[in-house]
Formats: C-alpha cells, sequence, structure tokens
C-alpha cells in the first residue's frame, strides 16, 4: 500500500486538521471518512470543501514527477491521486514551456538550414546572367514587343532593374504574363534573381528546385542601370517603327494582337464576374466564346457583350432560375449568343471601356499604342496589316 504525501501549504490548526482527515487512508486503502461527511460536519458544500482543500495541502507521488525537473504533481483531490499512474512522463506546465521554446529554436534552426540549402539550389539553377549587348535586330517581333513591355514594367533603380513591377501590370491576365516572363528568360534577357526570388515561387523537392511560378518570381534586366534600360527601350521602340517591317513580323504580330485581345476580353470576364460575385474560371469553352465574338466585334464590344452575358446571369441567379454552379457557364455561352445576336439583329453595340479604369497593360500599350497607334485599346477590331493599306 504505497503512502500518501501531502504537503501543507497552511499552518492553520483547523485547515490542517480537514487536511488529515481528507487524505488518511485506513489499511485497506480506503479512505477513513467520506468527503461528503467531512462537508455536512463542517456545514459547507462540497465544492467550498474542495477549494478550502487546494489551498491548504497537496498530495505528491513518486508516480507522477516532472521528467525535466523531477519536480512532483500536486494532486488536490482523491480524484487526482487515483489517476496519479497515467501522468507518468508529465512535464510540469514551467517545463513545458521551456519545451516548446526549445522545439521552435530547433525547428527554426531546420528551417533555416532547410533554406540555406535551397537559396544555394536557386543561386546555382539560376546564376547571374552575363550582359552581352543585346541585337536588337536579331529579336522576333514578338520577343521586341516582349522585351519592350518588361521594360515598361519594370522598376528602375541606378543599379538594378527588377520586374514587373506590381504597379504597372505586364499583360492583361497572369497566363500572358507568364508566357512573357518565360520566353524572355529563355531567350536568355532577363533572369530570376535568386536572391530576391521570395521561396514560395519555386516548388521545392527537398532541396531540389522541381518548377516556379514565373508571375511570383522577381526578374532582371542583366546589369541594367536605369540609362541601360532607357536605351534599350528606345532601340526596341524605334525597331517596332521599323518601315518596312521584316515580312514574318506580320504573322507574329497578327497573332499576338488576337492573342493580347482574347486576353483583355479574359481579363474583363474574370473581373465582371467577380463584380457580381459569380465564381467561375473560364477555360477553353469561354476562350472559343470570346475568340468568337472576337471575330464580330472589338475588343471594347465584346466586352459589353461580357458585360451584358454576366450580368443578366446574375439576375438569373437572383431569381433562382439558375444555380450557383452553373452562372458562369451560361454567362460564358452568352457571350457567343449575344455577339451573333447583335449582329443579325444590325444592333449598334457601344464600346466598352476597361473594368473599374483598371490600368492598361504594358503589353497592350506597347501593341496598341506604339504599334498601331491607338490610344484606346478598346477600339482595336482590325488586323494590324490593314494599318499600311488604309493610311
Ligand atoms: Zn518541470
Amino acid at each position: 500500500m504505497s503512502q500518501i504525501e501531502i504537503v501543507y501549504l497552511t499552518e492553520d490548526p483547523t485547515l490542517l486538521d480537514i487536511c488529515q482527515r481528507y487524505w488518511t487512508q485506513a489499511d485497506d486503502g480506503q479512505y477513513v471518512e467520506k468527503a461528503t461527511a467531512i462537508a455536512v460536519e463542517l456545514g459547507v458544500t462540497q465544492n467550498a470543501l474542495t477549494k478550502m482543500l487546494s489551498t491548504s495541502c497537496y498530495a505528491v507521488s513518486r508516480q507522477a514527477i516532472c521528467k525535466r525537473c523531477q519536480q512532483p504533481m500536486r494532486m488536490f483531490t482523491r480524484a487526482q491521486w487515483q489517476e496519479r499512474s497515467t501522468w507518468r512522463g508529465w512535464s510540469c506546465p514551467d517545463c513545458r514551456d521551456i519545451e516548446l521554446v526549445e522545439t521552435e529554436v530547433i525547428s527554426r534552426a531546420r528551417q533555416e538550414e532547410r533554406q540555406a540549402a535551397q537559396r544555394a539550389a536557386l543561386r546555382r539553377d539560376y546564376p547571374f546572367l552575363d550582359s552581352p549587348p543585346i541585337d536588337v535586330d536579331a529579336l522576333s517581333f514578338r520577343t521586341t514587343a516582349y522585351l519592350l513591355s518588361f521594360l515598361h514594367s519594370m522598376s528602375t533603380t541606378d543599379s538594378v532593374s527588377f520586374g514587373p513591377a506590381t504597379s504597372a501590370p505586364l499583360a492583361p491576365t497572369d497566363d500572358l504574363k507568364s508566357s512573357i516572363l518565360v520566353e524572355l528568360g529563355q531567350h536568355g534577357l532577363i533572369g530570376i534573381h535568386a536572391d530576391k526570388t521570395p521561396f514560395d515561387a519555386f516548388v521545392f523537392d527537398g532541396p531540389r528546385v522541381d518548377a516556379y511560378y514565373p508571375t511570383k518570381a522577381i526578374w532582371y534586366l542583366p546589369s541594367a542601370s536605369g540609362e541601360r534600360v532607357w536605351r534599350l527601350a528606345r532601340r526596341l521602340d524605334e525597331s517596332l517603327q521599323v518601315d518596312p517591317w521584316p515580312d514574318e513580323w506580320w504573322d507574329e504580330a497578327d497573332d499576338l494582337l488576337h492573342t493580347l485581345a482574347l486576353h483583355e476580353c479574359l481579363d474583363y470576364f474574370s473581373a465582371a464576374l467577380q463584380h457580381y460575385d459569380i465564381e467561375f474560371n473560364p477555360k477553353d469553352k469561354s476562350r472559343e466564346n470570346i475568340v468568337h465574338a472576337l471575330g464580330l466585334y472589338s475588343i471594347g464590344q465584346v466586352c459589353q457583350h461580357i458585360h451584358s452575358a454576366v450580368r443578366n446571369a446574375a439576375a438569373d441567379l437572383a431569381a433562382h432560375k439558375q444555380t450557383r454552379g452553373t452562372a458562369g457557364s451560361s454567362a460564358s455561352a452568352r457571350i457567343r449568343y449575344y455577339a451573333d445576336n447583335a449582329l443579325a439583329k444590325g444592333w449598334d453595340i457601344p464600346s466598352r471601356q476597361r473594368f473599374n479604369n483598371a490600368e492598361q497593360s504594358a503589353l497592350s500599350k506597347v501593341l496598341l499604342g506604339t504599334v498601331l497607334k491607338i490610344d484606346d485599346a478598346a477600339e482595336w477590331n482590325r488586323r494590324p496589316n490593314q494599318r499600311q493599306t488604309e493610311s
């Protein structure tokens, strides 16, 4: 029979007496007095007795000591005493605090170690680019337009230039931004900054770099002082104005303008869906519908159709004629239908401006402003090679 060791917190003889009566066991291990009986005799509730005891004494057991500082666990009630063996390997509150700090220190050290290895891998996989002079004349139309757009969207300090700056959008959608950055990167015209790019721009497999998100990375133009950026931008700009264009540029420009128009409209579609609180991720079918509408109308007029399509899908949703799951695809289908219908009826479709006056992207400024000389992107609805036949 294990002896209960009692520690007293009081010198008050009455309280000491109550403690002893509460904790005293007979030879068979049963308590001599029932706790309820003690409470009744004292004329107090069971709760009041427990409270009185908890400030006067506690029991300790060799079975319940802190594994770190050996301090015994304080057991204030018979129920706690009954369960003393379940506290084996227990840590006292003070030691638990220390353990938490230690765990945190260890995990932080591990994280730092992991990040150091990852950073080393980034420096190995993305070494600093040399800066051979860029032969602007050798660049394709698309690369020229991409690079000029990148320069327009970067933030330049005296020594290093990074992009794309968040304040100036490179392209209307993240998809198109990615294409631009990846293509410029593949040509070695810009590089991912291994030190400045945040870890979350990469997918690591252990310390190995598995993949990266182009739009999350910090890109730089090799040894680009403000002066060099400015001069290069002027060279690229002049190159786009060259007359006559190299033959292959016409098809490239045509493709790129159609891509830009599609992404301008996709951007508008996303903004409209968000505005009307419709969750929908436009995929291939939506692209087809928009491309179809762009074959009939200008960017601004297609945006007008998109606006009507999303607004009416949202109205149907509010009137319970549409479910939340189908509102987006319904809006997408309406874009094509509205465009066809308006054309068949010969309706005059106004041109709609960018959503919430969002800033025009750098690519759009370059292609529409610099190349086509049209100030209002919404106006674009012609193939670029019509420009010369008209002038
Ligand atoms: Zn302890």
